[in-house]
């Protein structure tokens, strides 16, 4: 057993690195900071014991101390342990010193390096940190020094005398310092500069001036950490090179209340799209104890959810045990989790809503059917079935719970340009959670159902999607943003 000191990367999921998803997926202990991309730790184990480290109760840094105690602790525990840092851990991330007190202690580690803020965030911005007849050297420089220190670090002379690129981490409030001690020990006030703030994250932005005037440009923007500012000749090519944040849903940012195990798939496709995803999982599914019943004299199974499938499939353990009954399934995402099971539904409706697979059932012939799905749902499949003479029995397969949201996941969701809600308890949990989403937020409702538990509550959805799916939601929110356009 031993403690890996990973870097996630500086903030793109898709800069993760695949030995840091593979020791997420295996640890029992994960110690991660505040600076991780969103959904990094989707992969965890459900029973990992997830710490965060970067700050207490929305407030300060936890100290390093307590960190420390908790590495010592969980490490001679013999667990596998995941220290997660923004970035690479050995670059500012004080890895280093994390790795000095392992090999003290006798425990062993490991470190995975990451993907780097200082070359991240440029590349992201159309910076090469590097250039021929442009930049033959790259320095990696604190902006902020310690401040139990009196003494300044960085030997500021021959910082300006480098001959390359200065890329600084840190300390974008004391740009006013760092561009006259440079301009002191003799760099033009002329030269580009660049700051770039959250790098690779969706809602990246860059600004560009020069050292004579990079300080009050990046106070007029309104800079603020974590900001990675670029000082050389290459910082001016991100005019000519910027690629990032061009998506059709750049600058939009988009609530997404499912749960969180589910909501990742949807927060991928809004983020391939160039938008912010601001995750507020207002509901958590609990699975149910359940048995499954006798099938042979069921001719019918109908699976509801996604949800419904993935628990059927864990409770039968063995596809075979389900054969017998034809199987409807409501929704290609039903179809499609029942599949990864090896189980290829004989109908799915044309529309993802109950409604229609009792429409499609319409001429087929049925003694007794069997219903898998969540605890609480609508009667319309049950009752259509039983007006018919067919005899129903219910299979609670799971229940939706609220889940509370903390202070930050609610007020980034109030400031967002679009609500989704992708089902009707999400929209009970999430207006209980966040309160009522403001006039000027738009509201995306995956389907009817969805858009009268709206209603029910005094809100009426600005979009509603063809298809009922998340894929159909995705495609009605991009048709609100740029009417008329085909992606
Ligand atoms: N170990 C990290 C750096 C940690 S120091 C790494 O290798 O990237 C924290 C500083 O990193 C921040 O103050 C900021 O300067 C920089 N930083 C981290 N993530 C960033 C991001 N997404 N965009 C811009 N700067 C970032």
């Amino acid at each position: 057993m031993t403690v890996h000191l990973v870097g996630a990367g500086p903030g793109d999921a898709g800069l993760m690195t695949a030995r840091a998803l593979e020791l997420i997926a295996r640890a029992d202990v994960i110690l991660f900071d505040r600076l991780i991309p969103d959904g990094a730790l989707d992969g965890a184990r459900d029973d990992a014991l997830l710490i965060d480290v970067g700050k207490v109760g929305g407030g300060a840094q936890v100290p390093q101390e307590a960190t420390n105690t908790l590495l010592l602790e969980h490490g001679r525990a013999g667990r596998e342990v995941v220290r997660l840092k923004g970035g690479d851990p050995f670059v500012f991330g004080r890895g280093g010193e994390e790795a000095q007190l392992l090999r003290g202690a006798g425990i062993d580690f490991s470190v995975v390096p990451g993907v780097t803020a200082g070359v991240a965030a440029p590349a992201y911005a159309g910076i090469p940190v590097t250039q021929r007849a442009m930049a033959a050297a790259v320095a990696f420089v604190t902006g902020h020094e310690d401040p139990g220190k009196d003494e300044t670090q960085v030997d500021w002379p021959a910082l300006a005398a480098f001959p390359g690129t200065l890329v600084f981490y840190m300390g974008v409030r004391k740009l006013d310092r760092i561009a006259s001690l440079l301009v002191a020990g003799g760099r033009r006030s002329t030269e580009p500069v660049a700051i770039i703030q959250r790098g690779t994250f969706a809602d990246q932005r860059t600004v560009s001036a020069t050292l004579g005037d990079i300080a009050q440009r990046a106070a007029e923007a309104g800079v603020r950490a974590p900001a990675i500012t670029v000082v050389g000749p290459v910082a001016g090519l991100h005019e000519e090179l910027a690629w990032f944040g061009s998506g059709p849903l750049a600058g939009r940012s988009v609530v997404v209340t499912r749960a969180r195990a589910q909501a990742s798939a949807l927060a991928q496709r809004l983020r391939a799209l160039g938008g912010r995803v601001v995750e507020a999982p207002a509901i958590r599914i609990e699975a149910l104890d359940a048995q499954l019943p006798d099938l042979h004299d069921i001719d019918l199974l109908c699976v509801t959810s996604p949800n419904g499938a993935h628990r059927l499939l864990e409770i039968a353990r063995d596809a075979r045990a389900l054969a017998g009954p034809a199987i409807a399934a409501i929704g290609p995402g039903t179809a499609d989790a029942l599949r990864a099971g090896g189980i290829e539904a004989d109908i799915v409706p044309p529309r993802a809503v109950a409604e229609s697979l009792v429409e499609a059932l319409a001429g087929i012939e049925l003694r007794r059917a069997l219903i898998a799905r969540a605890e609480v749902a609508r009667d319309v499949l049950p009752g259509a079935l039983r007006a018919r003479g067919v005899a129903v029995e219910i299979l609670a397969l799971y229940r939706t719970v609220a889940e509370r949201l903390d202070d930050e996941a609610r007020d980034a969701a109030r400031d967002a340009d679009y609500v989704t809600f992708t089902s009707a308890s999400a929209v009970r949990f999430y207006l209980e959670a966040a309160g009522t989403p403001a006039d000027a937020q738009r509201i995306v409702s995956i389907g009817p159902v969805t858009s009268d538990a709206l209603r029910e509550h005094g809100l009426e959805p600005q979009i509603e999607a063809q298809q009922h799916t998340p894929e159909g939601l995705v495609a009605a929110l991009l048709a609100d943003v740029a009417p008329g356009q085909l992606f």
